[in-house]
């Protein structure tokens, strides 16, 4: 892939204190985790992500729901950070501020060194039940095809992620506002800019004046109110970035 990186994107991180990072479900890609779109193949191929991924879909076929992110926890299981994770968690100590807010509920950032992780939507290895966000780490085993239940209240079981239509955990979505509010410059990382309010958190940037790079092989849904654009895949992007700015070598041992 022929890319460069702008000076200008060079020059605007180089002299950027406070740097904040939108991550999606791009960045895990290259990790063999799929996108929601990429995921509409095979097994799950006739099934929308709006009959698997909402309370609605829970409350009338549990099973189906469950089914689904049992597959989806195994994915992630076999999955292994890429060099876009690395270089974002490069990015986290030699920045003197920077803050990594992902809607992505697979845990790679932190498995690649993340350390101040802001999840919006939840994290796929944690499991809550239904009725009392109970976190439960054992559970009975059931018999295939039906959901287990948490042991303290007796309701169905779920993976901690947010769904279609669910409220964002407040805590998380305040801070990821106020570092949107803060940031210099805002990189937006492998997410189409459909889900909000995830979305919404470049525009309150931009607003602020701080300076936006897409990272994404596609346009989006946000790429017009970009200041920057660099298409393609994250795990060439972004090394490449982190080394224009600060050297090559700098993600050596990385
Ligand atoms: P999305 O599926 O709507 O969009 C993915 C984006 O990633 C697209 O714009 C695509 O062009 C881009 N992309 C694909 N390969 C890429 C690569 N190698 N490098 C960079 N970009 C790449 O994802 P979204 O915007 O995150 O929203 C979907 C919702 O689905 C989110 O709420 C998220 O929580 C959830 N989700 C999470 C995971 C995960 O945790 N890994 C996976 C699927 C869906």
């Amino acid at each position: 892939m022929t890319l460069s990186i702008p000076q200008e994107v060079v020059r605007y991180l180089r002299e950027a204190d406070r740097v904040v990072a939108l991550t999606g479900a791009g960045i895990s890609a290259e990790s063999g985790v799929p996108t929601f779109r990429d995921a509409q193949t095979g097994l799950w191929a006739r099934y929308r992500p709006e009959e698997l991924a909402t309370p609605e879909a829970f409350a009338r076929h549990p099973e189906r729901v469950w089914a689904w992110y049992t597959w989806r926890r195994n994915l992630v299981r076999q999955a292994r950070p890429n060099a876009g994770h690395r270089a974002l968690a490069r990015m986290e100590r030699l920045l003197p501020s920077f803050t990594l807010v992902t809607q992505n509920v697979d845990g790679l950032h932190q498995a690649a060194g993340s350390q101040r992780v802001i999840e919006l939507h939840g994290n796929l290895m944690r499991t809550v039940c239904a009725a009392q966000r109970h976190e439960v780490s054992r559970w009975e085993p059931t018999p295939e095809g039906q959901v287990p239940r948490c042991p303290r209240c007796g309701s169905l079981l779920r993976p901690d992620v947010v769904w279609f239509g669910e409220p964002l955990p407040a805590a998380a979505l305040q801070a990821a506002v106020e570092a949107a509010r803060q940031a210099q410059v805002m990189l937006v990382v492998g997410t189409s800019g459909l889900v909000h309010p995830a979305a919404s958190l470049p525009l309150l940037a931009a607003e602020r004046g701080a300076y936006l790079v897409e990272v994404n092989p596609q346009e989006t849904a946000l790429s017009g109110v970009m200041d920057a654009v660099l298409r393609g895949p994250a795990g060439t992007v972004l090394p490449r970035l982190v080394e224009a700015v600060w050297g090559a070598g700098v993600l050596k041992g990385w």
